[in-house]
C-alpha cells in the first residue's frame, strides 16, 4: 500500500513563521503559524520551530522537513548566515533540527523555496487552474523590498554556495535613489513598496489638499499603503505613481529576463495583490525593453499562484524532492 508522502514546510519571515503539512502535489494537510518572537535570535526562532514540528506531525507519517528563511542560507549545509530583520547568525538551522527530531532536513532562502512552488504547481493562466511545471522561470516578489529566484532546467539557481540570486539589485540607474542594501538606484529602489511609500511621500508634499496627504493625515504617515487606498477610491495621483511603478518593474522584468531565457515571469509578493494595476504597464515596459521580441519572443508576466503560502508549501516541495535521493 502506498500513501501520499508528506513533508512539513516552515516558513521563517520577519513578522511571523508559518508551518504546514504538504504532500507532493501541493495539498496542504494541516497548517499553523506564531509570530516570530520579539527576540529572533536561533535559539528562540528554534524553540518556536520544534513546538510547530511537534505540533504538524502529531499523528501524521511525515517524512522530511524543509524550511524557507528570509536572509542568506549557505547551501547545502542549512546554515543561516544572515538576515535582514532577525537576530540570528551563522545558525547551523538544519543540523539542529535534524538532531531534535530524527528527519532529514533542507533549509533554503524563502524566495527560492518559493519559486520552486511557482514553478512545480503555480497555473500557467490564472483563469485556468491546471498547472504545469515550468522549466525555466523566474520569480520576482514585490513587498517591502524585491526579491526572487531563478528555477533553471527545472532545479533552484543557487550558485556555487547557495547565496543565489539577489534580484532586487540589479541597477537601474546609478544616479537613482538610495536603496536599502546601500547602492543607488537598484530595481528595489524603484519598483518596491518602499519605493511607493516613497512616490506617495513625494506626492503629498506637492499637493498637500491631495487624497495621499489626507489619507496620510489620518493614518499618521504616508506609507504605500495609503497610495494604495488613495488608487482605490479613484484618485488621479496615486494612479499615476502606479503606472510609474509598474513601468519600472517591467523594466526590471525585461532587464532580468532579457539575461536568461525563461517561459514566464512569475509576479508574487504583496503588492500583486493590486493585479492589473501593477501588472498592466509591467507587461507594457517588459515587452517594449525586451530585446529582440520578433525573434526571441516576450516571455509572459503572470501572478503568482500560492501568494503567501509559496514559502511553506516551496519548502515542503523541496524536503520532499531531496529525502527522495
Ligand atoms: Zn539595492
Amino acid at each position: 500500500m502506498t500513501t501520499a508522502k508528506l513533508a512539513i514546510g516552515l516558513d521563517i519571515g520577519g513578522t511571523k513563521i508559518a508551518g504546514a503539512v504538504v504532500d507532493e502535489g501541493g495539498t496542504v494537510h494541516a497548517e499553523l503559524v506564531e509570530p516570530t518572537p520579539e527576540e529572533s535570535d536561533a535559539q528562540a526562532v528554534s524553540a518556536v520551530l520544534l513546538d510547530l514540528i511537534e505540533r504538524l506531525r502529531a499523528g501524521r507519517a511525515v517524512g522530511s522537513i524543509g524550511v524557507g528563511a528570509a536572509g542568506i542560507v549557505e547551501w547545502p549545509a542549512g546554515r543561516m548566515l544572515w538576515a535582514p530583520n532577525n537576530e540570528y547568525r551563522d545558525w547551523p538551522v538544519r543540523e539542529q533540527l535534524e538532531k531534535a527530531t530524527g528527519l532529514p532536513v533542507v533549509v533554503d532562502n524563502d524566495a527560492n523555496v518559493a519559486a520552486l512552488a511557482e514553478a512545480r504547481l503555480g497555473h500557467r493562466d490564472p483563469g485556468n487552474d491546471r498547472s504545469r511545471p515550468y522549466s525555466h522561470m523566474l520569480l520576482v516578489t514585490v513587498g517591502t523590498g524585491i526579491g526572487g529566484g531563478v528555477v533553471m532546467d527545472g532545479r533552484i539557481y543557487r550558485g556555487p554556495t547557495g547565496l543565489g540570486t539577489e534580484l532586487g539589485h540589479i541597477v537601474l540607474n546609478p544616479d537613482g535613489p538610495e536603496c536599502g542594501c546601500g547602492n543607488h538606484g537598484c530595481f528595489e529602489a524603484y519598483a518596491s513598496g518602499t519605493a511607493l511609500t516613497r512616490m506617495g511621500r513625494e506626492a503629498a508634499a506637492d499637493d498637500p489638499d491631495g487624497l495621499i496627504a489626507r489619507l496620510g493625515a489620518e493614518q499618521g504617515e504616508v506609507t504605500g499603503h495609503t497610495v494604495v487606498t488613495a488608487v482605490q477610491q479613484g484618485d488621479p495621483t496615486a494612479g499615476a505613481a502606479f503606472a510609474r511603478l509598474g513601468r519600472w518593474l517591467g523594466v526590471g522584468i525585461a532587464s532580468l529576463a532579457n539575461v536568461f531565457e525563461v517561459e514566464a515571469v512569475v509576479v508574487g509578493g504583496g503588492l500583486v495583490e493590486t493585479g492589473e494595476l501593477l501588472l498592466q504597464p509591467a507587461r507594457v515596459a517588459a515587452r517594449e525593453f525586451a530585446y529582440a521580441p520578433t525573434a526571441r519572443g516576450v516571455a509572459p508576466v503572470v501572478p503568482a499562484t500560492f501568494g503567501g503560502d509559496a514559502g511553506k508549501i516551496g519548502a515542503a516541495l523541496l524536503a520532499l524532492e531531496h529525502a527522495d535521493r
